[in-house]
């Protein structure tokens, strides 16, 4: 109990000591009226403090902005008074954002939101405006600078929560990094370019640029790259590293936001620096989001198509123990039925088959078993067995390719099932199908043509996408999940072959794919 309540004290000094430490820091840069800055990192790292770990550390707050206030020479009511207000600001900052259902990964738009209105726009009015109200009631400075020093004090605090607290607020509430190598490199190259590009617009570096000129905006291509590709966590750090190094040398009298005077030149780099970090925060919130959706949707599809699998198969082998049942007692109705009722389960199998290949396809997963094979006996074979099923269409095989192929013979089948189950279920109204095998060059081509409804060539662009029907099929008319000819076109991609589809409406459609020969 003793112990906790000293390590409580001990932390509490700790954190007063880092603010102390942070406020002296803001406060000798140029400061506005003494007391006011536009570099002011307290108020980030208390929001984080108070969000994260608790609201019984405001004593923390408090004491620092006492200790700092009063050091910079404040008298000690005055800088009661700043403390009070400093306090409040991250107490009800904390509050509201609680309140509000932040997340502090910042992987959802409401949390940019909440963080820019609530925190970094709202509760700053409050140390702003007690701040600098107990300076001029205590006659520290008059009442005519009370607003040059409000907007110092205001957007040196709103930039704080901006910068310092998101960074702090990502960082900490999800340490852990997973990165593959493509994307370490494809980071450390942004990386290199960012700081370069930020050292030659903000610090003069080999004197490239011209002092003055306007080329800030220089940065917006990699920052908003960075967004996209690299989530919150890469992009409030490349915003932090950013503001940095333009803080660092317009100081110096470097870049584009020099003006005459210091606190000049802070003012437009700030506002620089807050516009870059609200834009690039939310556009990384919405493609977090949107990709968020993405995992949950494939996640839901996987795990339906695993949870379906395990009861279809088992009605499976009941309805063949039936059917064998019936066929010992010599009941041909009940034997009829059960084999319609075995073919829709077949049906029902294929879908989830195809849905756990989509699944597979997007984790990376999709498993091959290679080996030679002669490509003209799986069409053969197939060609064969779904004929004999096939009442309305007659389909023809052309051509025939000799030699063999390298690659997994039942992908390469269920590629061209598809093609031909397709032709079928779209050509309701002709009967022919024609099949060609051919060798080009190095190449074997198989195509499957059919002389049904055709596709408009808006289709043609998106029938391989993931999910695509075409309009037709949207009306109800064929039945389908429009993902049967995506997972054929990553089938046949992962062949290092091609997939390709002619076709005029209302006359038919021509399938073509190719896999390169075996030497
Ligand atoms: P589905 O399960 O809907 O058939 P696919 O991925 O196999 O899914 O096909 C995607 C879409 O491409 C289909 O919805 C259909 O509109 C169109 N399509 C595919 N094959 C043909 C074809 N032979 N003739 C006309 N349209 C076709």
């Amino acid at each position: 109990m003793f112990t906790g309540y000293f390590f409580f004290i001990i932390q509490i000094l700790l954190f007063s000591a880092i603010y102390v430490v942070a406020a002296r820091f803001g406060l000798s840069l140029s400061p506005i009226s003494t007391f006011a800055t536009y570099v002011w990192i307290p108020t980030g790292l208390s929001l984080v403090l108070l969000y994260l770990f608790g609201f019984r550390f405001w004593p923390a707050i408090a004491l620092g902005a006492l200790v700092a206030n009063f050091f910079t020479g404040a008298p000690f009511v005055t800088a009661l008074g700043i403390a009070f207000g400093n306090t409040m600001e991250a107490v009800l900052g904390a509050y509201f954002l609680q309140r509000g259902g932040f997340r502090s990964s910042l992987n959802r738009l409401r949390d940019v939101v909440l963080l820019l209105f609530v925190a970094a726009g709202v509760s700053t009015i409050i140390s702003a405006t007690i701040g600098v109200g107990t300076l001029v009631l205590t006659n520290v400075i008059t009442s005519s600078v009370f607003l040059h020093t409000w907007v110092a004090w205001w957007l040196g605090d709103m930039l704080s929560d901006l910068i310092i607290a998101s960074l702090f607020f990502v960082w900490v509430s999800k340490p852990s990094l997973k990165l593959d190598r493509k994307e370490i490199f494809e980071g450390g190259i942004l990386a290199i370019c960012l700081c370069f590009i930020s050292f030659i617009m903000f610090r003069g570096l080999f004197g490239m640029v011209p002092q003055g000129s306007p080329i800030a905006y220089l940065i917006f291509p990699f920052l908003l790259w960075i967004a996209v590709r690299f989530g919150q966590r890469g992009t409030v750090t490349a915003v932090f590293v950013v503001s940095a190094i333009a803080l660092w040398g317009t100081l110096d009298g470097f870049g584009p936001f020099v003006q005459q005077t210091v606190s000049q030149s802070l003012l437009f780099v700030q506002g620089f620096v807050s516009v870059s970090a609200i834009m690039s925060m939310i556009l990384s919130s919405v493609v977090s989001e949107r990709k968020e959706l993405e995992e949950r949707k494939d996640d839901f599809i996987s795990m339906a198509s695993h949870e379906l699998k395990t009861p279809v198969t088992s009605m499976k082998l009941y309805t063949q123990l039936l059917q064998k049942e019936f066929a010992a007692q010599g009941n041909t109705r009940a034997q009829t039925i059960f084999s319609k009722f075995n073919g829709q389960i077949d049906r029902l199998n294929g879908l989830i088959s195809d849905l756990l290949d989509i699944s597979r396809i997007t984790a990376g997963k999709l498993a091959f078993r290679e080996g030679m094979f002669d490509i003209t006996a799986v069409v053969k074979e197939i060609v064969t067995s779904l004929a004999a099923s096939e009442v309305h269409h007659t389909i023809q095989v052309k051509g025939q390719i000799k030699g063999l192929v390298y690659g997994d013979s039942d992908r390469i089948g269920q590629v061209f099932i598809n093609l031909l189950t397709n032709a079928i279920k779209y050509s309701p109204d002709s009967k022919k199908i024609i099949v060609r095998l051919r060798k080009q060059k190095k190449t074997v081509v198989v195509s499957v043509q059919d002389f049904g409804i055709g596709i408009s060539k808006e289709q043609r662009e998106r029938i391989f996408d993931r999910f695509y029907q075409a309009a037709n099929a949207h009306e109800g008319t064929y039945p389908g999940l429009g993902i049967g000819l995506y997972i054929a076109s990553q089938i046949i991609k992962r062949h290092r072959g091609r997939i390709s589809v002619e076709s005029i409406e209302g006359k038919g459609s021509t399938f073509t794919f190719t896999l390169p020969q075996a030497d």
